[in-house]
C-alpha cells in the first residue's frame, strides 16, 4: 500500500479520521469518535465493509486518538504504511495561504488564530498535540479551510466598519470550505481544461453551506465571513441577517449576545424555519407529504443560495460554470433545480431530465444546451485533498 496518510478532523465534540492510500484514491479506513466531552462517547470504525462501535470511557480527544492508535496496532502492516498525518484546520487567519508542515512556529500561529475560531481551534491544537505524542516519527501537515480564500482582494474581504477593527483585531471575511473549493476547481479542470482560465461558481451545499467565485483557479469571493455563520441559510445556521436583529432577539427573548448568536448558529436555518429538521432529505419527504413549512424552508434555502451565487459572481468576468457539491448539492434534485430556476434572468438553465438522472457519486453535466453557463455536479472529497497536500509537502521536504 503506497503513501498511506492518516487524515484527522478534530472538532469540538467529535473527531473524524480516515486513512487514504494510493495518492488519496483508496479509502482504507474511516471512523468517528463522538460525544467527546460528555460521559457517553463512542468510537465507530469502518474498514473492509465492516463497522465496529466501541464505548469511549472518559470520552475526550486524547482517549479517542489513543483508541484509534490501539486499533491500528492490531493491524501493524497498515500502521507501518503510514507516511504522514494531515490535519483539517478550520481557521488559518491571514498567516496561512497554503497547507504547511507543522512545526513550533505553525503551532504558535495556530494559537494566535484561536481567538477567531474559539470552538474549533482548541480541538485542532489538542488533536495535533496528541497525534505528535502518539506518532512521533510521522510528519504532520495542517490544511486550512481558509487558505484558498487568501486570494480575495481587500475590497471584497473588508467589512464596511471602522478600518481600525481590521488593523487591530483582524476582523474581515476569511471564508471557509476552501479545501473543497480547491478540490472542485482541480476536478473541473480535469473534465474541462479551459475552466482554469474561466469564471466558475461553486455551491458547496451541506449542513454547512457556502458559495465561492473562482476566477482562473483562484478564489475571488465567497459567502462565509469572519465565521461560518455568514452567507447562505444552512442546516441550523441563519446565514446573513440584518445585524440589528441580534439586539432585537436578545431583548425580546431575554438572551445575552452570546446566547443569541447560539440561536443563529444552532436553532435557525432549515431547522428553525421548518420546525422539523435540519436534514434536507427529511424535509423533502415532509414536503412531498404536503408539509408547507418544509417546502418554505427548502425554497428559502434555494433562493438564498441563488442570491449569494450572483453576489459573488460580481467578481468574475463571466460565469462559465456553476458547480453543485456537498451532501445537498450532490444529491438534491429539488434544490439544484430550484436554485437554477432562480437564476433564469441570467440565462442559466438546467436540463430537468439530466438533473433527475444524474448518477449519484459521479460527475455529471446537467445544463440545457442553450444555457449560458455549464452546470455540473461534482462530488467533493476534502479528505483526498488533505491526503494529497500531506503527501506533496512530505515529498518536497525529503
Ligand atoms: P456536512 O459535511 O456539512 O455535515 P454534508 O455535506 O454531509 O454535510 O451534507 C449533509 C446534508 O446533505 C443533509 O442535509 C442531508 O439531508 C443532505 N443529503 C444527503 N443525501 C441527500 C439526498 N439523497 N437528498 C437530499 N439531501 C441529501
Amino acid at each position: 500500500m503506497d503513501d498511506a496518510i492518516l487524515v484527522i478532523n478534530s472538532g469540538s465534540s467529535s473527531l473524524k479520521f480516515a486513512i487514504l492510500a494510493q495518492a488519496g484514491n483508496q479509502l482504507v479506513v474511516e471512523g468517528i469518535a463522538e460525544g467527546l466531552g460528555s460521559s457517553a462517547g463512542h468510537l465507530t470504525i469502518k474498514c473492509d465493509g465492516r463497522k465496529t462501535v466501541q464505548e469511549l470511557t472518559q470520552a475526550d480527544h486524547k482517549n479517542a486518538l489513543v483508541k484509534i492508535n490501539s486499533w491500528l496496532e492490531e493491524s501493524p502492516s497498515l500502521k507501518s504504511c503510514l507516511k504522514g498525518i494531515g490535519h483539517r484546520i478550520v481557521h488559518g487567519g491571514e498567516f496561512f495561504s497554503a497547507s504547511v508542515i507543522i512545526d513550533d512556529n505553525v503551532i504558535k500561529h495556530l494559537n494566535e488564530c484561536a481567538e477567531l475560531a474559539p470552538l474549533h481551534s482548541p480541538a485542532h491544537l489538542k488533536g495535533i498535540e496528541i497525534a505528535q505524542y502518539l506518532f512521533p516519527t510521522l510528519p504532520q501537515v495542517a490544511v486550512f479551510d481558509t487558505a484558498f480564500h487568501q486570494t480575495i482582494e481587500k475590497e471584497h474581504f473588508l467589512y464596511g466598519i471602522p478600518i481600525s477593527y481590521y488593523q487591530d483585531y483582524h476582523f474581515r471575511k476569511y471564508g471557509f470550505h476552501g479545501t473543497s473549493y480547491r478540490y472542485i476547481s482541480q476536478k473541473l479542470e480535469e473534465c474541462f481544461p479551459l475552466s482554469i482560465q474561466q469564471g466558475v461558481l461553486v455551491a458547496h451545499l451541506g449542513n454547512g453551506a457556502s458559495v465561492c467565485a473562482i476566477n482562473s483557479g483562484k478564489s475571488s469571493d465567497t459567502s462565509m465571513g469572519l465565521t461560518p455563520l455568514d452567507g447562505l441559510m444552512m442546516g441550523t445556521r441563519s446565514g446573513s441577517v440584518d445585524p440589528s436583529l441580534i439586539a432585537f432577539i436578545a431583548e425580546k427573548e431575554k438572551l445575552t449576545v452570546e446566547e443569541t448568536i447560539d440561536v443563529l448558529n444552532k436553532k435557525s436555518g432549515l431547522l428553525g424555519v421548518s420546525e422539523i429538521s435540519n436534514d434536507c432529505r427529511l424535509l423533502e419527504e415532509a414536503m412531498q407529504a404536503g408539509n408547507v413549512k418544509a417546502k418554505l424552508a427548502l425554497d428559502m434555502f434555494s433562493n438564498r443560495a441563488a442570491k449569494q451565487l450572483m453576489s459573488v459572481a460580481t467578481t468574475l468576468n463571466s460565469i462559465d460554470h456553476i458547480v453543485f457539491t456537498g451532501g445537498i448539492g450532490e444529491n438534491s434534485t429539488y434544490i439544484r433545480e430550484k436554485i437554477c430556476t432562480n437564476l433564469k434572468a441570467f440565462n442559466i438553465s438546467i436540463d430537468t431530465q439530466k438533473n433527475l438522472n444524474a448518477s449519484r457519486g459521479d460527475i455529471s453535466s446537467i445544463a440545457q444546451d442553450s444555457s449560458s453557463s455549464k452546470i455540473w455536479i461534482i462530488p467533493t472529497n476534502e479528505e483526498k485533498m488533505i491526503a494529497l497536500d500531506t503527501i506533496n509537502l512530505i515529498k518536497n521536504d525529503e
